[in-house]
Protein backbone atom coordinates (compact mmCIF):
# COMPACT_ATOMS: atom_id res chain seq x y z
CA UNK A 1 0.00 0.00 0.00
CA UNK A 2 1.82 3.61 -0.85
CA UNK A 3 1.76 6.02 1.68
CA UNK A 4 -0.56 9.50 0.75
CA UNK A 5 1.87 11.93 -0.02
CA UNK A 6 2.02 14.49 3.02
CA UNK A 7 0.37 17.86 2.10
CA UNK A 8 2.52 20.70 1.98
CA UNK A 9 1.00 23.82 3.98
CA UNK A 10 2.82 27.06 3.65
CA UNK A 11 1.32 29.63 6.06
CA UNK A 12 1.44 33.25 5.34
CA UNK A 13 1.53 36.99 7.13
CA UNK A 14 1.96 40.20 5.42
CA UNK A 15 1.82 43.60 6.98
CA UNK A 16 0.11 46.68 5.62
CA UNK A 17 -0.47 48.41 2.57
CA UNK A 18 -1.23 46.90 -0.73
CA UNK A 19 3.05 47.04 -1.68
CA UNK A 20 3.42 44.16 1.37
CA UNK A 21 -0.31 42.49 0.82
CA UNK A 22 -0.28 42.11 -3.32
CA UNK A 23 3.71 40.09 -3.16
CA UNK A 24 2.85 38.25 -0.31
CA UNK A 25 -0.99 36.97 -2.12
CA UNK A 26 0.94 36.63 -5.74
CA UNK A 27 3.68 34.32 -3.66
CA UNK A 28 1.19 32.06 -2.03
CA UNK A 29 -0.71 31.40 -5.38
CA UNK A 30 2.38 30.70 -6.76
CA UNK A 31 2.67 28.07 -3.64
CA UNK A 32 -1.39 27.24 -4.72
CA UNK A 33 -0.19 26.77 -8.20
CA UNK A 34 1.61 23.58 -7.51
CA UNK A 35 -0.94 22.33 -4.85
CA UNK A 36 0.05 23.35 -1.41
CA UNK A 37 -2.49 24.19 1.11
CA UNK A 38 -2.14 28.12 2.61
CA UNK A 39 -3.23 29.38 5.94
CA UNK A 40 -3.40 32.98 5.07
CA UNK A 41 -2.85 35.06 8.75
CA UNK A 42 -4.49 38.19 8.44
CA UNK A 43 -3.48 41.08 10.92
CA UNK A 44 -7.84 42.87 12.04
CA UNK A 45 -8.37 45.53 12.25
CA UNK A 46 -6.82 45.98 8.13
CA UNK A 47 -6.18 49.76 7.44
CA UNK A 48 -7.48 50.64 3.90
CA UNK A 49 -10.37 49.18 1.76
CA UNK A 50 -8.10 48.11 -0.98
CA UNK A 51 -6.56 45.90 1.31
CA UNK A 52 -9.75 44.63 2.68
CA UNK A 53 -11.60 43.99 -0.82
CA UNK A 54 -8.39 41.86 -2.40
CA UNK A 55 -8.17 39.35 0.96
CA UNK A 56 -11.77 38.81 0.23
CA UNK A 57 -11.34 38.25 -3.65
CA UNK A 58 -8.18 35.84 -2.59
CA UNK A 59 -9.95 33.87 -0.44
CA UNK A 60 -13.11 33.49 -2.06
CA UNK A 61 -11.55 32.10 -5.12
CA UNK A 62 -9.75 29.28 -3.72
CA UNK A 63 -12.31 27.76 -1.02
CA UNK A 64 -10.53 24.61 -1.27
CA UNK A 65 -7.30 25.41 -0.83
CA UNK A 66 -7.13 28.47 1.42
CA UNK A 67 -7.88 28.83 5.21
CA UNK A 68 -8.28 32.04 6.69
CA UNK A 69 -7.54 33.20 10.33
CA UNK A 70 -7.61 36.50 11.73
CA UNK A 71 -4.59 37.96 14.29
CA UNK A 72 -6.00 40.41 16.21
CA UNK A 73 -3.69 42.54 17.13
CA UNK A 74 -3.18 44.88 20.43
CA UNK A 75 -4.16 48.08 19.35
CA UNK A 76 -1.32 51.19 19.87
CA UNK A 77 -1.46 55.06 20.78
CA UNK A 78 0.23 56.02 17.91
CA UNK A 79 2.02 58.92 20.28
CA UNK A 80 4.00 55.95 21.61
CA UNK A 81 4.98 55.01 18.19
CA UNK A 82 5.90 58.99 17.55
CA UNK A 83 3.92 58.86 13.92
CA UNK A 84 0.52 59.67 12.08
CA UNK A 85 1.01 57.00 9.55
CA UNK A 86 -1.17 54.74 9.78
CA UNK A 87 0.09 51.90 7.96
CA UNK A 88 3.37 52.69 9.94
CA UNK A 89 1.38 52.66 13.02
CA UNK A 90 0.45 49.24 11.50
CA UNK A 91 3.76 47.78 11.06
CA UNK A 92 5.12 48.57 14.58
CA UNK A 93 1.69 47.51 15.67
CA UNK A 94 1.90 43.81 14.09
CA UNK A 95 5.43 43.58 15.73
CA UNK A 96 4.68 44.42 19.37
CA UNK A 97 1.73 41.92 18.47
CA UNK A 98 3.92 38.56 17.48
CA UNK A 99 3.80 36.79 21.23
CA UNK A 100 0.34 36.42 20.25
CA UNK A 101 0.68 34.48 17.08
CA UNK A 102 2.42 30.93 18.41
CA UNK A 103 -0.87 29.54 19.76
CA UNK A 104 -2.29 30.25 16.32
CA UNK A 105 -0.05 28.73 14.31
CA UNK A 106 0.61 25.60 16.94
CA UNK A 107 -3.27 25.51 16.50
CA UNK A 108 -3.74 24.49 13.34
CA UNK A 109 -5.27 21.36 12.10
CA UNK A 110 -2.36 20.56 9.64
CA UNK A 111 1.45 21.02 10.81
CA UNK A 112 3.27 23.33 8.62
CA UNK A 113 5.72 23.16 6.11
CA UNK A 114 6.97 26.55 6.09
CA UNK A 115 5.93 30.15 7.38
CA UNK A 116 6.09 33.02 5.02
CA UNK A 117 6.13 36.33 6.93
CA UNK A 118 6.64 40.29 5.59
CA UNK A 119 10.10 41.86 5.57
CA UNK A 120 8.93 44.12 8.68
CA UNK A 121 8.40 41.07 11.00
CA UNK A 122 12.01 39.83 11.20
CA UNK A 123 13.14 40.53 14.83
CA UNK A 124 9.50 40.46 16.07
CA UNK A 125 9.63 36.44 13.86
CA UNK A 126 13.04 35.47 15.25
CA UNK A 127 11.66 36.40 18.53
CA UNK A 128 9.33 33.51 18.53
CA UNK A 129 11.53 31.28 15.58
CA UNK A 130 11.55 28.45 18.14
CA UNK A 131 7.40 28.55 18.70
CA UNK A 132 6.87 27.36 15.41
CA UNK A 133 8.27 24.17 14.64
CA UNK A 134 8.90 25.17 10.72
CA UNK A 135 10.89 26.75 8.59
CA UNK A 136 10.65 30.42 8.30
CA UNK A 137 10.94 32.71 5.28
CA UNK A 138 11.44 36.44 4.75
CA UNK A 139 9.23 37.83 1.66
CA UNK A 140 10.99 40.78 0.77
CA UNK A 141 8.99 43.14 -1.30
CA UNK A 142 11.92 45.46 -2.91
CA UNK A 143 14.69 44.87 -4.46
CA UNK A 144 17.77 42.86 -3.96
CA UNK A 145 19.32 46.42 -3.46
CA UNK A 146 17.76 47.63 -0.86
CA UNK A 147 18.39 43.90 0.88
CA UNK A 148 21.31 44.68 0.32
CA UNK A 149 21.14 47.74 2.13
CA UNK A 150 18.86 46.45 5.22
CA UNK A 151 21.68 43.53 5.63
CA UNK A 152 24.45 45.84 5.01
CA UNK A 153 23.28 47.57 7.83
CA UNK A 154 24.39 45.61 10.74
CA UNK A 155 27.59 45.91 9.16
CA UNK A 156 27.61 49.53 9.27
CA UNK A 157 26.45 50.22 12.59
CA UNK A 158 28.84 47.94 13.94
CA UNK A 159 31.69 49.57 12.75
CA UNK A 160 30.18 52.81 14.66
CA UNK A 161 32.29 53.14 18.01
CA UNK A 162 29.24 55.37 19.30
CA UNK A 163 27.74 53.27 22.63
CA UNK A 164 24.07 53.83 20.45
CA UNK A 165 25.34 53.80 17.07
CA UNK A 166 22.84 56.43 14.83
CA UNK A 167 22.45 56.06 11.26
CA UNK A 168 22.82 59.20 10.72
CA UNK A 169 26.83 58.77 12.07
CA UNK A 170 27.40 56.10 10.56
CA UNK A 171 26.25 56.51 6.91
CA UNK A 172 28.97 57.90 5.15
CA UNK A 173 28.44 60.01 1.87
CA UNK A 174 28.38 56.77 0.09
CA UNK A 175 27.60 53.03 1.14
CA UNK A 176 29.82 50.35 -0.59
CA UNK A 177 28.42 47.34 -0.20
CA UNK A 178 30.97 44.35 -1.28
CA UNK A 179 30.41 42.91 -4.23
CA UNK A 180 28.53 46.10 -5.78
CA UNK A 181 30.15 48.54 -8.65
CA UNK A 182 28.07 51.39 -7.66
CA UNK A 183 27.97 52.60 -4.27
CA UNK A 184 25.02 53.49 -2.58
CA UNK A 185 24.82 57.45 -2.24
CA UNK A 186 23.65 58.85 1.28
CA UNK A 187 20.98 60.94 -0.54
CA UNK A 188 19.38 57.58 -1.95
CA UNK A 189 18.79 56.49 1.76
CA UNK A 190 15.42 56.16 2.95
CA UNK A 191 14.92 59.61 4.83
CA UNK A 192 13.43 58.24 7.83
CA UNK A 193 16.26 56.11 8.45
CA UNK A 194 18.60 58.84 8.66
CA UNK A 195 16.56 61.47 10.79
CA UNK A 196 17.98 62.63 13.90
CA UNK A 197 16.55 60.97 17.48
CA UNK A 198 14.75 57.77 17.57
CA UNK A 199 11.75 56.72 15.16
CA UNK A 200 10.12 53.49 14.45
CA UNK A 201 11.43 52.97 10.83
CA UNK A 202 14.80 53.44 11.84
CA UNK A 203 14.49 51.31 15.18
CA UNK A 204 12.82 48.53 12.34
CA UNK A 205 15.52 48.63 10.45
CA UNK A 206 18.08 48.12 12.72
CA UNK A 207 16.43 45.16 14.47
CA UNK A 208 16.05 43.56 11.44
CA UNK A 209 19.06 43.88 9.99
CA UNK A 210 21.22 41.92 13.08
CA UNK A 211 18.51 39.30 12.67
CA UNK A 212 17.93 38.23 8.70
CA UNK A 213 20.40 35.79 9.17
CA UNK A 214 17.87 33.56 12.26
CA UNK A 215 15.86 32.74 9.04
CA UNK A 216 15.89 29.59 6.56
CA UNK A 217 15.87 31.94 3.79
CA UNK A 218 14.15 35.36 2.04
CA UNK A 219 11.67 35.06 -1.21
CA UNK A 220 12.58 38.32 -3.24
CA UNK A 221 10.51 39.35 -6.24
CA UNK A 222 13.43 39.76 -8.28
CA UNK A 223 15.36 37.95 -11.33
CA UNK A 224 18.66 36.89 -12.31
CA UNK A 225 18.33 39.17 -15.58
CA UNK A 226 17.20 42.31 -13.44
CA UNK A 227 19.54 42.04 -10.31
CA UNK A 228 22.28 39.33 -10.92
CA UNK A 229 25.13 41.63 -8.90
CA UNK A 230 23.18 42.27 -6.11
CA UNK A 231 21.72 38.68 -5.76
CA UNK A 232 25.49 37.32 -7.05
CA UNK A 233 26.41 39.27 -3.91
CA UNK A 234 24.06 38.36 -1.29
CA UNK A 235 23.79 34.01 -2.25
CA UNK A 236 27.89 34.36 -2.44
CA UNK A 237 27.65 35.70 1.19
CA UNK A 238 29.91 39.08 0.48
CA UNK A 239 27.42 41.89 1.90
CA UNK A 240 26.69 39.84 5.18
CA UNK A 241 28.37 36.17 6.31
CA UNK A 242 25.52 33.63 7.31
CA UNK A 243 22.93 35.29 5.01
CA UNK A 244 20.33 32.68 4.19
CA UNK A 245 19.56 32.18 0.72
CA UNK A 246 17.81 34.29 -1.43
CA UNK A 247 15.29 32.97 -3.60
CA UNK A 248 14.72 34.99 -6.61
CA UNK A 249 10.89 33.67 -7.57
CA UNK A 250 10.08 37.02 -9.61
CA UNK A 251 8.74 39.03 -11.18
CA UNK A 252 5.77 37.88 -9.32
CA UNK A 253 2.84 37.63 -11.67
CA UNK A 254 -0.51 38.60 -11.06
CA UNK A 255 -3.44 36.44 -10.94
CA UNK A 256 -7.24 36.58 -11.40
CA UNK A 257 -8.08 37.63 -8.16
CA UNK A 258 -6.86 40.83 -8.36
CA UNK A 259 -9.47 42.21 -11.38
CA UNK A 260 -10.94 44.81 -9.07
CA UNK A 261 -14.56 44.57 -7.64
CA UNK A 262 -17.93 45.63 -9.58
CA UNK A 263 -18.15 49.03 -7.93
CA UNK A 264 -14.62 49.96 -9.49
CA UNK A 265 -15.62 47.99 -12.99
CA UNK A 266 -17.03 51.63 -13.47
CA UNK A 267 -14.02 53.27 -13.41
CA UNK A 268 -11.88 50.84 -15.39
CA UNK A 269 -14.38 50.03 -18.11
CA UNK A 270 -14.04 53.68 -19.49
CA UNK A 271 -10.41 53.78 -18.37
CA UNK A 272 -9.79 50.68 -20.61
CA UNK A 273 -12.89 52.06 -23.67
CA UNK A 274 -10.76 55.10 -23.58
CA UNK A 275 -7.48 53.77 -23.74
CA UNK A 276 -8.89 51.78 -27.12
CA UNK A 277 -9.06 54.59 -28.90
CA UNK A 278 -5.37 55.46 -28.31
CA UNK A 279 -2.35 54.31 -30.62
CA UNK A 280 -0.23 52.08 -29.77
CA UNK A 281 2.61 53.32 -27.29
CA UNK A 282 1.15 57.32 -26.85
CA UNK A 283 -0.28 57.55 -23.59
CA UNK A 284 1.94 58.29 -20.29
CA UNK A 285 0.25 56.43 -17.35
CA UNK A 286 1.21 58.01 -13.87
CA UNK A 287 0.88 56.99 -10.64
CA UNK A 288 2.50 57.35 -7.32
CA UNK A 289 1.26 53.99 -5.60
CA UNK A 290 -1.35 52.94 -3.22
CA UNK A 291 -0.07 55.60 -0.40
CA UNK A 292 0.92 58.37 -1.68
CA UNK A 293 -0.55 61.59 -1.52
CA UNK A 294 0.67 63.79 -4.25
CA UNK A 295 1.29 67.45 -2.38
CA UNK A 296 -1.29 70.15 -3.47
CA UNK A 297 2.06 72.28 -4.10
CA UNK A 298 3.10 69.96 -6.88
CA UNK A 299 -0.42 69.02 -8.33
CA UNK A 300 -0.44 72.22 -10.42
CA UNK A 301 2.61 71.44 -11.84
CA UNK A 302 2.08 68.22 -12.61
CA UNK A 303 -0.87 68.80 -14.41
CA UNK A 304 0.69 71.65 -16.26
CA UNK A 305 3.57 69.50 -17.38
CA UNK A 306 1.33 66.34 -18.45
CA UNK A 307 -0.37 69.15 -20.77
CA UNK A 308 2.59 70.65 -21.69
CA UNK A 309 4.51 66.70 -22.85
CA UNK A 310 1.54 66.91 -25.49
CA UNK A 311 0.84 63.42 -24.79
CA UNK A 312 -2.26 61.88 -23.93
CA UNK A 313 -1.81 60.48 -19.93
CA UNK A 314 -4.08 58.59 -17.70
CA UNK A 315 -3.20 60.39 -14.11
CA UNK A 316 -3.99 58.38 -10.84
CA UNK A 317 -4.14 61.03 -8.06
CA UNK A 318 -4.07 60.28 -4.25
CA UNK A 319 -5.02 63.20 -2.06
CA UNK A 320 -5.20 61.24 1.05
CA UNK A 321 -2.68 57.91 2.35
CA UNK A 322 -5.63 56.02 3.32
CA UNK A 323 -8.32 55.27 0.66
CA UNK A 324 -11.22 55.47 3.18
CA UNK A 325 -10.43 59.16 3.66
CA UNK A 326 -10.48 60.11 0.02
CA UNK A 327 -13.64 62.78 0.06
CA UNK A 328 -12.14 65.79 -2.25
CA UNK A 329 -12.85 66.54 -6.01
CA UNK A 330 -9.97 67.03 -7.81
CA UNK A 331 -11.38 70.19 -9.12
CA UNK A 332 -11.52 71.73 -5.68
CA UNK A 333 -7.53 71.32 -6.00
CA UNK A 334 -7.01 71.92 -9.71
CA UNK A 335 -9.49 74.96 -10.05
CA UNK A 336 -12.61 74.28 -13.01
CA UNK A 337 -9.81 75.94 -15.70
CA UNK A 338 -6.67 73.70 -15.24
CA UNK A 339 -9.07 71.02 -15.02
CA UNK A 340 -10.75 71.55 -18.44
CA UNK A 341 -7.75 71.36 -20.14
CA UNK A 342 -6.27 68.06 -18.14
CA UNK A 343 -9.44 66.93 -19.58
CA UNK A 344 -8.71 68.05 -23.29
CA UNK A 345 -5.61 65.82 -23.57
CA UNK A 346 -6.02 62.93 -20.41
CA UNK A 347 -7.96 61.08 -18.44
CA UNK A 348 -7.47 61.95 -14.09
CA UNK A 349 -9.11 59.33 -11.61
CA UNK A 350 -9.03 58.64 -7.73
CA UNK A 351 -10.04 56.03 -7.57
CA UNK A 352 -8.00 52.56 -6.78
CA UNK A 353 -7.19 51.34 -10.37
CA UNK A 354 -6.46 47.21 -12.02
CA UNK A 355 -2.72 48.81 -12.88
CA UNK A 356 -1.62 45.36 -14.52
CA UNK A 357 -4.32 46.02 -17.08
CA UNK A 358 -3.48 49.65 -17.48
CA UNK A 359 0.56 48.67 -18.07
CA UNK A 360 -0.46 45.70 -20.08
CA UNK A 361 -2.27 48.04 -22.69
CA UNK A 362 -1.46 48.49 -26.16
CA UNK A 363 -1.62 52.12 -26.19
CA UNK A 364 0.31 52.80 -22.81
CA UNK A 365 4.00 53.93 -23.59
CA UNK A 366 5.17 55.12 -20.41
CA UNK A 367 5.02 54.97 -17.12
CA UNK A 368 5.68 57.71 -14.30
CA UNK A 369 5.71 55.69 -11.31
CA UNK A 370 7.38 56.79 -7.58
CA UNK A 371 9.40 53.74 -7.78
CA UNK A 372 7.56 51.22 -5.40
CA UNK A 373 9.41 47.84 -6.40
CA UNK A 374 5.63 46.34 -7.54
CA UNK A 375 4.92 49.02 -9.53
CA UNK A 376 8.56 48.33 -11.20
CA UNK A 377 8.26 44.88 -11.34
CA UNK A 378 4.68 44.87 -13.08
CA UNK A 379 5.75 47.10 -15.38
CA UNK A 380 9.04 45.79 -16.20
CA UNK A 381 6.62 42.30 -17.43
CA UNK A 382 5.03 44.51 -19.90
CA UNK A 383 8.03 46.22 -21.06
CA UNK A 384 7.03 49.73 -20.50
CA UNK A 385 9.02 53.03 -20.36
CA UNK A 386 9.92 54.34 -17.05
CA UNK A 387 10.23 57.40 -15.54
CA UNK A 388 11.14 57.15 -11.85
CA UNK A 389 10.09 59.77 -9.44
CA UNK A 390 10.83 58.87 -5.81
CA UNK A 391 8.83 60.06 -3.00
CA UNK A 392 10.33 57.97 -0.13
CA UNK A 393 11.86 54.80 1.86
CA UNK A 394 13.69 52.02 -0.76
CA UNK A 395 12.16 54.25 -3.96
CA UNK A 396 15.83 55.77 -5.02
CA UNK A 397 17.23 52.90 -4.61
CA UNK A 398 14.72 51.31 -6.59
CA UNK A 399 15.54 54.03 -8.70
CA UNK A 400 19.03 53.31 -9.91
CA UNK A 401 18.43 49.66 -9.96
CA UNK A 402 15.97 50.61 -13.07
CA UNK A 403 18.49 52.95 -14.57
CA UNK A 404 21.47 50.98 -14.08
CA UNK A 405 19.57 48.15 -15.85
CA UNK A 406 18.70 50.88 -18.98
CA UNK A 407 15.08 50.25 -18.58
CA UNK A 408 14.07 53.55 -17.80
CA UNK A 409 15.49 57.23 -16.51
CA UNK A 410 15.44 59.05 -13.42
CA UNK A 411 16.19 62.69 -12.51
CA UNK A 412 18.06 63.35 -9.38
CA UNK A 413 17.37 67.01 -9.66
CA UNK A 414 13.96 66.26 -8.25
CA UNK A 415 15.11 65.27 -4.86
CA UNK A 416 12.19 62.89 -2.92
CA UNK A 417 8.34 64.02 -3.88
CA UNK A 418 8.63 66.04 -0.49
CA UNK A 419 12.08 68.24 -0.87
CA UNK A 420 10.63 70.71 -3.36
CA UNK A 421 7.98 71.87 -6.21
CA UNK A 422 9.26 70.31 -9.48
CA UNK A 423 8.45 72.74 -12.23
CA UNK A 424 5.83 71.73 -14.85
CA UNK A 425 8.56 72.74 -17.85
CA UNK A 426 10.62 70.16 -16.38
CA UNK A 427 8.17 67.33 -16.15
CA UNK A 428 7.29 67.48 -19.25
CA UNK A 429 10.85 67.58 -20.61
CA UNK A 430 11.70 64.03 -18.53
CA UNK A 431 8.19 62.84 -19.84
CA UNK A 432 8.99 63.30 -23.04
CA UNK A 433 12.55 61.68 -23.01
CA UNK A 434 10.90 59.11 -21.09
CA UNK A 435 8.50 58.50 -24.09
CA UNK A 436 10.56 59.09 -26.92
CA UNK A 437 13.84 57.19 -25.81
CA UNK A 438 14.37 54.45 -28.11
CA UNK A 439 17.18 52.60 -26.38
CA UNK A 440 15.09 52.43 -23.59
CA UNK A 441 12.28 50.95 -25.44
CA UNK A 442 14.78 48.00 -26.88
CA UNK A 443 16.00 47.49 -23.54
CA UNK A 444 12.57 47.36 -21.94
CA UNK A 445 11.77 44.60 -24.76
CA UNK A 446 14.00 42.68 -23.68
CA UNK A 447 13.90 43.00 -20.36
CA UNK A 448 10.22 41.83 -20.86
CA UNK A 449 11.32 38.59 -22.67
CA UNK A 450 13.46 37.85 -19.83
CA UNK A 451 10.95 38.75 -17.07
CA UNK A 452 8.40 36.23 -19.07
CA UNK A 453 11.09 33.32 -18.68
CA UNK A 454 11.85 33.98 -15.61
CA UNK A 455 8.26 33.20 -14.37
CA UNK A 456 6.93 31.14 -17.11
CA UNK A 457 7.38 26.94 -17.62
CA UNK A 458 10.60 25.78 -16.48
CA UNK A 459 11.48 29.67 -15.54
CA UNK A 460 13.62 30.15 -12.43
CA UNK A 461 10.59 30.45 -10.34
CA UNK A 462 9.53 27.19 -11.49
CA UNK A 463 12.43 25.54 -10.33
CA UNK A 464 13.25 26.88 -7.15
CA UNK A 465 9.00 26.70 -5.81
CA UNK A 466 9.41 23.08 -6.96
CA UNK A 467 12.56 22.43 -5.50
CA UNK A 468 11.52 23.82 -1.87
CA UNK A 469 8.52 21.58 -2.12
CA UNK A 470 10.22 18.93 -2.31
CA UNK A 471 12.48 19.37 0.62
CA UNK A 472 9.24 20.65 2.35
CA UNK A 473 7.82 17.17 2.11
CA UNK A 474 10.88 15.26 2.93
CA UNK A 475 11.47 17.20 6.22
CA UNK A 476 7.91 16.14 6.75
CA UNK A 477 8.31 12.18 6.27
CA UNK A 478 11.31 12.67 8.59
CA UNK A 479 9.69 14.59 11.65
N1 LIG B 1 -1.97 49.55 -7.21
C1 LIG B 1 -3.06 49.32 -8.02
N2 LIG B 1 -3.89 50.35 -8.29
C2 LIG B 1 -3.68 51.61 -7.83
C3 LIG B 1 -2.53 51.86 -7.03
C4 LIG B 1 -1.70 50.81 -6.75
O1 LIG B 1 -3.29 48.19 -8.47
O2 LIG B 1 -4.49 52.49 -8.11
C5 LIG B 1 -1.10 48.41 -6.85
C6 LIG B 1 0.12 48.32 -7.73
O3 LIG B 1 -0.17 47.58 -8.88
C7 LIG B 1 1.12 47.63 -6.80
C8 LIG B 1 0.71 48.11 -5.41
O4 LIG B 1 -0.64 48.56 -5.52
O5 LIG B 1 0.98 46.23 -6.86
C9 LIG B 1 1.57 49.25 -4.92
O6 LIG B 1 2.82 48.76 -4.56
P1 LIG B 1 4.15 49.54 -4.83
O7 LIG B 1 5.26 48.73 -4.26
O8 LIG B 1 4.28 49.87 -6.26
O9 LIG B 1 4.00 50.91 -4.08
P2 LIG B 1 3.36 51.36 -2.66
O10 LIG B 1 1.94 51.63 -2.91
O11 LIG B 1 3.60 50.27 -1.66
O12 LIG B 1 4.12 52.62 -2.34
Amino acid sequence: MSVPEPAVHVAFLSSAGMGHLNPCLRLASVFLRYGCKVTLIIPKPIVSLSESNIISRFCSSFPDQVSQIDFNITPLDPNTVNTNDPFFLQYETIRRSVHLLSPILSSLSTSLSAFIFDVFLVSSIASIVDKIFCPSYINFSSSARMLSFLAYVSVLADSDPGIQPHPSTFVGDAIQIPGFTLPIPRSSVPPLFLLEGSNSFQRMMMEDSLKLTKHDGVFINSFEELEGEALAALNEGKVVRGMPPVYAIGPLMTCEFENVDQAQKGCMSWILEWLNERAEGSVVYVSLGSRTETRREQIKDMALGLIESGYSFLWVVKLKRVDREEDEGLEDVLGSELMGKVRERGVVVKEFVDQMKILGHPAVGGFVTHGGWNSITENIREGVNILTWPQGGDQKINAEVIRMSGVGIWDEEWGWGTQKVVEGKEIAKRIKEMMSNESLRVKAGEMKEAARKACGVGGSCELIVKRLIEEWKRNSQVN
